[in-house]
């Protein structure tokens, strides 16, 4: 069975944009392939962060990614700092990745310029993700379209590591990435892409009420100023939206609505809250039952760290056995 691999930070809360994005194909793909998830702590240090908050968001991200239908008896759900091969692999590959490989990556240059003083952490961050992928020798890697680059460098090291240390037969697999229908969901100013460092974010599990507050002033077709003014579905975040969450027979009204000025922006804004509330009120729900069993959380998690300890164990004997270090 081909495996897969991927991976979430606990720098804020689980949004909607990760959701559709990457953790609803988790939940789809578990099925099918032999799944490793995991809360990537380590990537989640290497912007400020207040550590007692790291903590607190670690278990609300497992609660989320749980909640939302990763199941621990088919896919594997850990944390990244539990496995320390994920670093020792990293120090193995940053002696392989070319510096302008990685200066050149858009995530560094943006997160860079946002950063007074930029640690060498953020630089070498997708070193550490194609150790994380690479570690499990993954096929597969189900993520946004944000990720794609990093996973283009991710093939790279896979690449030259075998180029040097294993020319026969390849040791690591290239990763190929698994997108969503919704790769690239923006957040409700329709500026930038969703993201927990941007605070843009719909959170997976926010009350519906407070949903309903951040849906009411989103941006829509800029073109569409007054109500009688016919709207362009395509260009309206919220019709994107109603793509994700509406069955298709309401996404097609939706578009000759707008398209027709039939529905005002509020009207089409009601009619998503009420799809987004059907899909995520059960998630909330299970979400608050797993909650109330914190001890649950941490058995799986260790269940999982032990599973995940296991393979990535066995790549590091064979990793250091090829490049030549003393047994
Ligand atoms: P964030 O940018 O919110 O910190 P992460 O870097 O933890 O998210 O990414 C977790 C997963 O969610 C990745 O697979 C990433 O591609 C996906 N993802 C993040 N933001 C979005 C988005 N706005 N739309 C679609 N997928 C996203």
């Amino acid at each position: 069975m081909s495996r897969i691999f991927s991976g979430i930070q606990p720098s804020g809360e689980l949004h909607i944009g990760n959701y559709l994005g990457a953790v609803k194909n988790w939940v789809a793909l578990q099925q099918r392939f032999e799944s490793f998830y995991c809360i990537v702590d380590y990537h989640a240090i290497t912007v400020e962060y207040e550590p007692a908050l790291l903590r607190e968001r670690t278990r609300d991200m497992a609660i989320s990614i749980l909640a939302s239908g990763v199941d621990p008896e088919r896919a594997v759900l850990f944390l990244q700092s539990a496995v320390p091969e994920h670093t020792e692999l990293a120090w193995i590959f940053n002696t392989l990745t070319p510096l302008g490989e990685l200066e050149r990556q858009t995530q560094f240059k943006d997160k860079s310029s946002r950063q007074e003083s930029i640690p060498v952490g953020l630089l070498t961050y997708p070193v550490l993700q194609a150790a994380d992928i690479l570690l499990y020798r993954a096929d597969l890697v189900p993520v946004g379209e944000d990720q794609l680059q990093h996973l283009e460098l991710s093939r790279l090291v896979a690449r030259k590591w075998n180029a040097r240390f294993s020319p026969e037969k390849p040791f690591f697999p290239e990763p190929k990435a698994e997108v969503t229908p919704t790769p690239r969901v923006m957040g409700l100013d329709g500026t930038a892409k969703m993201s927990k460092s941007l605070g843009n974010t719909v959170g997976l599990l926010e009350e519906p009420a407070a949903i309903w507050e951040k849906l009411k002033p989103a941006v829509t077709d800029p073109a569409r100023v007054r109500r009688t003014d016919p709207g362009t579905p395509e260009v309206c975040n919220i019709y994107h939206l109603h793509k994700a969450f509406s069955p298709p027979e309401t996404v097609k009204h939706v578009a000759v609505q707008c398209s027709t000025a039939g529905w005002g922006c509020i009207d089409c804004k009601k009619v998503l809250f009420e799809s987004m509330k059907k899909e995520l009120d059960p998630i909330r729900e299970r979400a608050a039952e797993i909650r109330s069993n914190p001890a649950t959380v941490d058995t799986t998690l260790r269940a999982g760290a032990e599973k995940a300890h296991a393979v990535a164990k066995e790549t590091m004997r064979e990793v250091k056995e090829r490049m030549g270090f003393a047994p």
